[in-house]
């Protein structure tokens, strides 16, 4: 069969940086160890994790009765009066933000203080975005489309920084960036889109243009995979989302037909490999 798989399909840096160290504190730390929300959006890793000692807490009512626990920060980080309060509870902190969405806090609280006007472009009910908004001392703005663009209440003298989501889309944001750029004179970009996420998106770009049938892998909870499935949409209408390897039941693949396959940043090596075989032996 002809099968294209992307090269930066799977685990980006700062999961696997997340997974092996979870795994090495429930080892060296366990049994209890906590961790705020689910490390990663892929459920076969999370339920791996939760079976070896793992407890997910999912409020902050459950996070406030903490005291002097162990707890980790996922990748995406955490609002800071939530980090402020593991502290003032005496919790030792295993803090698994990845350094790409510190580097957006510190930016977002520096320029914040500076007295610049904020603009994240993504998602605002992501957690990693309701995080970068913690970190500003003033108002801060999230948009995500045209009409959020053109509705902002900010004078167009005033000194504005734009940061990114990490994993937000690439070209929906170059679209967003345009209109601020005729928008506002004094405007700063940092360009905060992760290089995992760029080299993703590009490659399914240009995968999903030269294939019959496009598989992404990944869980539907996560951003990075639903972003993947809307890119190769675009071009290749027979692109399905996969989230376990019984999945290839539901699909029909032509024998001839040149398949592309990618993952999301949190979705596992061996789930990508169950997958390939099943479509090897059953079309
Ligand atoms: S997608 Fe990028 S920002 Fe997010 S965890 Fe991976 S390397 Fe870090």
């Amino acid at each position: 069969m002809n099968i294209i798989v992307a090269k930066n399909a799977g685990f980006c840096f700062g999961v696997k940086r997340a997974i092996d160290s979870a795994y090495e504190a429930i080892k060296n730390e366990g049994p209890e160890i906590y961790s705020i929300g689910p490390l990663i959006h892929n459920e076969l890793v999370t339920d791996d994790l939760r079976q070896k000692g793992l407890i997910v807490l999912n409020d902050y009512d459950e996070i406030n009765k903490l005291k002097s626990k162990k707890i980790i920060i996922r990748t995406h980080g955490i609002e800071k009066n939530v980090y402020e309060l593991l502290k003032k509870n005496d919790n030792k902190i295993i803090d698994l933000t990845c350094p790409f969405v510190s580097k957006i806090h510190d930016l977002v609280r520096d320029y914040s203080e500076k007295g610049y006007q904020l603009v994240v472009i993504g998602d605002k009910e992501h957690p990693e975005v309701k995080g970068i908004v913690s970190y500003a001392v003033n108002d801060i703005f999230v948009i995500i489309n045209d009409k959020e663009a053109r509705n902002l209440n900010i004078d167009k003298n005033d000194k504005v920084l734009v940061v990114f989501q990490t994993t937000t889309n690439v070209e929906n944001a170059q679209k967003l960036v345009d209109i601020l750029k005729d928008l506002f004179y004094n405007i700063y970009l940092v360009n905060t889109i992760c290089n995992a996420t760029q080299n993703r998106q590009e490659e399914v770009k240009s995968l999903s243009k030269i294939c019959d049938v496009m598989l992404i892998i990944g869980s539907s909870t996560s951003s990075n995979t639903k972003k993947l499935y809307e890119i190769a949409m675009t071009n290749c209408k027979s692109t399905y989302l996969l989230t376990n390897s019984s999945d290839t039941k539901n699909i029909i693949i032509n024998h001839d037909a040149k398949i592309g396959v990618s993952a999301g940043a949190s979705t596992p090596k061996y789930l990508i490999e169950e997958i390939l075989n099943n479509v090897r032996n059953e079309f």
